[in-house]
């Protein structure tokens, strides 16, 4: 039973809620039964940002909606767009945390994860956590350590509000002018969803996230919500063995796991996971995970110049995932200032590749995107962290 409360962060946060808890709290508000639908239509198929969009909801079931529950829609506070389309969005949550999503549009079908070969491939890389506890070293998003998760809602609600700017640019681009105020602040969504792919490689660890991060799947393949195909989403983890266990028992999207070393040495001084689960019980734990209708696991293996990039290294790589039905994404390390880390630069990125080709490993390279505005994982929301301590008096 849902909880009436009156203190706004306690409410029930709508679209956090599945359909059958939608059904609870509109029964227990003595509504109609059809109404929880509509309603997890607007939250999840139009993506609404706000009850009075709501336009076929009666006004007193919206208002007290909005007395009984809230909506944490996340507000877009800056974009970047890169030369080769890539756009990076900071979002602020409802409490003021900011965390990034990146959309990338027309990834070469060769280096996709997905099997929908056809048509523009437009992916949304989400972040599921306000900072990360896994501290790896390379990485930006790492220097917050964890400020707090994010709840399913604010998971899904990055790809709503992706989507409605997305159409807004659109729609903007066909009639000559720039989006207009509405548009612009991601309302006036209809059913259609420009992104057609999502990637759980933004901020944090979504596996240390699990509870939301599978109940934000369970909204986003809905058939009535944004109905994205199990195929066209891959969740990312460094390595929390117990939890990719589960996953691949509880879901059907693809896994992909950052390796990053090819050592126990090596990579427990990148990240620190590798301390409580190692290289051995990472590849047990892929060996396990449940390939149903022909997913495989990805290994997403980023190259840092003099670290992880030699050829002894792709050798014993390629030793590693000998006879494992897997593919590898290179990954040229996308430099953030003060880490310490380097690109490994274009020859070493293609010699490396050729040693796990030779050897029969499937190898893609994975360029990278939006090298102009700091498109790598964390810049933007550590930069306006920085920000608003500077701005406190
Ligand atoms: S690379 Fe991923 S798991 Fe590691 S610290 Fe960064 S966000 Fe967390």
């Amino acid at each position: 039973m849902l909880p009436l409360l009156t203190e706004d962060a306690q409410k029930p946060e709508l679209r956090s809620l599945s359909l059958a808890e939608l059904q609870l709290l509109v029964d227990r508000m003595g509504e109609k039964p059809y109404r929880a639908r509509q309603l997890f239509r607007w939250l999840h198929f139009r993506g609404a940002g706000s009850f009075e969009e709501m336009s076929d909801l009666p006004r007193p079931f919206r208002e007290r909606l909005a007395q009984e529950a809230r909506l944490a829609t996340l507000v877009i506070d800056t974009v970047q767009q890169s030369s080769d389309g890539t756009r990076k969005y900071r979002l602020r949550t409802q409490d003021g945390k900011l965390i990034e999503a990146v959309y990338m549009p027309d990834l070469d079908p060769d280096e996709a994860d997905d099997d929908s070969a056809a048509g523009i491939r437009r992916t949304l890389c989400v972040s599921t956590q306000v900072g990360c506890a896994m501290g790896c070293g390379f990485c930006m998003t790492a220097t917050m350590g964890l400020v707090r998760n994010l709840t399913a809602g604010e998971i899904a609600d990055q790809v709503y509000r992706v989507n409605a700017d997305l159409r807004a640019r659109a729609a903007a681009e066909e009639r000559g002018s720039a989006p207009g105020r509405a548009e612009a602040a991601g309302r006036s969504m209809g059913g259609e969803r420009p992104l057609t792919n999502l990637v759980y490689m933004g901020m944090g660890e979504p596996l240390h996230n699990y509870a939301s991060v599978m109940r934000s799947l369970e909204l986003l393949l809905h058939a009535d919500g944004a109905n994205f195909s199990h195929r066209h989403i891959t969740v990312s983890t460094s390595g929390l063995v117990p939890n990719m266990v589960r996953f691949g028992e509880e879901s059907q999207v693809k896994l992909a796991v950052s390796l990053n070393a090819t050592t126990d040495e090596q990579r427990g001084k990148l990240m620190p996971v590798d301390k409580k689960w190692n290289i051995a019980a990472l590849l047990d734990a892929v060996r396990k995970f449940p390939s149903k209708q022909g997913r495989r696991v990805t290994f997403e293996y980023v190259l840092l110049r003099g670290v992880n990039d030699s050829d002894d290294d792709a050798v014993r790589l390629s030793a590693l995932l000998k006879g494992m039905p897997v593919k590898v994404n290179l990954i040229p390390y996308n430099e953030n200032p003060g880490l310490g880390f380097g690109d490994p630069g274009e020859a070493r990125l293609q010699a490396f590749r050729k040693i796990l080709i030779d050897r029969k490993v499937t190898a893609m390279v994975r360029k990278n995107r939006g090298r102009d505005i700091a498109a790598a994982c964390g810049q933007l929301a550590v930069q306006g962290q920085k920000e608003k301590r500077a701005a406190i008096p």
